[in-house]
């Protein structure tokens, strides 16, 4: 509910798969995780990859929806199995990282168990605190990352959810001629596709690190310049040579069937894994944000969110205000590091910092501080990047990209490509990304396939015809977007925001971006325009 206490027993924590979740079509296995967040007290999705999508919706599973709260000192693990669901008890598994947690939850099962836990951050029920999910491999390095959503499961007293789909039937299929000559159409059409079938299957999301950069749109130093001079050392080019060299993987799909296959596994030195799913978002926040021009420095850093269960993201972001606080200097890695692990201990300080980067500005009297709604930014200035600027001011979720990422090279029907630091309909963009992204969330597809669907919509509509026998348009899937838009801004109504929460920080509209001198210059009624008439 909107007035819910987001740690209380009332605030839910629902786990729901898509309509396609389940099948063979590639990418279709994301699950979106939702709640009252506690960072920035309005509705939260956040979508995560990996195995347990699939296998709640092979359960049957539409949603899966946690209520109530344990008494104060009790955990839990939620087992869920063809034969229904329990709560076990997870005493034992307190205070251990998500990887530990999961080494211990996968001994003796079937491969294909997906889990879902929270580190030490969930359970001091932190704000940045994430839910670590397990990939195709059964390695927990996928996150329900926004929203401090970790900390709603910590406050349930949920250590972990398992689900152990062994001896289910296949979801089954309305009609399975269609929906299997569809699916074959699709991944053909992502392997032709110059994004999902040439740069993210060799260079990963970092393909975006030296884009981004040019433009002059890469969050550098707390979002104090658009352009980081150690960019090419942390680029998806420098990446993917790295790992070749090192004997990693520098593809590697994060559910079973996904021909994109975008995540990677990056080892140390010595060849030893030493983290994956290292991701553009990851990297820039931890790395150019905070100074830190070192991928091993950066992947250490990853690492550690991953196991104590943080948003890289706005991990990313507190770090680089601690910093401008004067916690460490820019480009410290080993201060950067020795301070989340001061989360993952639970020190004063690490609590602070571990409640995100709004509650670190405020604790230490630093005004310039990248949030929106409590939620610190995603990897793209807005001043350079002025649609998904307009994502972050207006999106229920807050700052946060997945809502509607208007990069570079996107295209806006009717109008044609945007030059992402021009004014010109970058509203109109966000408000056709906004939601495109419910929909993609919605049917469980990774957004990075819209590029094929986007050509030729019959690839969506008939999966979804073939799987659930119904005929479907596309007014009928923008229906669906707008209609769930306007319920989550409902619900933010009703929990306390208005139009005066839907801006960005003054400094994005005042101070110049290096070094284009880009400012943000949508105004507050354009912004309020964006999503208006839907609630
Ligand atoms: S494209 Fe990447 S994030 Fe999307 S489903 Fe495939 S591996 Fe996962």
């Amino acid at each position: 509910p909107p007035t819910a206490d987001p740690l209380g027993p009332a605030n839910r924590l629902v786990l729901a798969p898509g309509l396609l979740g389940g099948t063979i079509a590639s990418s279709s296995g994301r699950l979106s995780v939702g709640g009252k967040s506690p960072l920035t007290g309005g509705i939260k999705e956040s979508n995560v990859g990996g195995l347990p999508g699939a296998a709640l919706a092979r359960l049957g599973v539409t949603a899966l929806v946690v209520e109530g709260q344990a008494a104060s000192g009790q955990w839990f693990t939620l087992e869920v199995t063809p034969a229904g669901v329990g709560l076990l008890d997870a005493t034992h598994l307190v205070g251990q990282t998500i990887y530990e947690t999961v080494a211990r939850l996968r001994s003796g099962r079937s491969r294909r168990t997906a889990v879902l836990a929270i580190g030490p951050a969930g359970e001091m029920r932190l704000s940045a605190a994430a839910i670590g999910v397990t990939d195709l491999d059964g390695v927990p390095a996928r996150h329900a990352a926004r929203g401090g959503l970790g900390a709603v499961m910590g406050a349930k007293g949920l250590k972990a959810i398992v689900v152990d789909d062994s001896g289910s039937d296949p979801v089954p299929l309305a009609d399975a001629g269609l929906f299997r000559q569809t699916t074959r159409r699709f991944a053909q059409a992502l392997r032709e596709h110059p994004s999902t079938g040439k740069s993210l299957p060799v260079y990963g999301t970092s393909v975006l690190v030296n884009v981004i950069n040019e433009l002059g749109g890469l969050p550098t130093r707390n979002f104090r310049s658009g352009v980081f001079e150690k960019a090419e050392h942390i680029s998806g080019e420098a990446l993917h040579d790295l790992i070749v060299a090192r004997g990693g993987q520098t593809t590697h799909p994060c559910m079973p069937g996904c021909v994109i296959r975008c995540s990677n596994v990056f080892p140390d030195e010595n060849g030893k894994e030493q983290t994956r799913g290292f991701e553009y978002e990851s990297i820039v926040l931890l790395g150019a944000n905070c100074g830190i021009g070192d991928l091993d420095v950066i992947a250490r850093m990853n690492h550690l969110c991953d196991e104590y269960g943080l948003d890289t993201i706005e991990t990313g972001d507190t770090l680089a205000v601690a910093m401008e606080a004067g916690l460490a200097d820019f480009g410290d890695g080993e201060r950067a590091i020795a301070l989340i692990e001061e989360i993952g201990a639970g020190t004063p300080l690490g609590r602070v910092l571990g409640h995100g980067a709004a509650v670190t500005g405020r604790v230490f009297g630093v005004s310039h501080v990248p949030v929106v709604k409590g939620q610190g930014l995603s990897a793209y200035d807005p001043r350079a990047l002025k649609g998904t600027g307009v994502t972050y001011a207006t999106s229920p979720m807050g700052a946060d990209h997945t809502a509607g990422n208007a990069l570079p090279g996107t295209v806006l029907p009717g109008v044609g490509r945007l030059d992402t630091t021009q004014r010109e309909h970058q509203v109109d963009l966000s408000r056709y990304l906004q939601k495109l992204a419910v929909i993609f969330d919605s049917v469980g597809l990774c957004w990075f396939t819209r590029g094929p669907i986007l050509a030729d919509n019959s690839l969506l509509l008939d999966m979804l015809k073939g799987r659930l026998g119904r005929e479907f348009s596309m007014d009928d899937l923008w229906t669906m977007g707008r209609e769930t838009l306007r319920r989550e801004l409902a619900f933010n109504r009703a929990a306390g925001f208005g139009p005066q929460d839907d801006r960005l920080p003054d400094f994005f509209l005042t101070e110049p971006l290096p070094p284009r001198g880009l400012t943000f210059d949508i105004g507050d009624d354009e912004l309020r325009e964006t999503l208006a008439g839907l609630d």
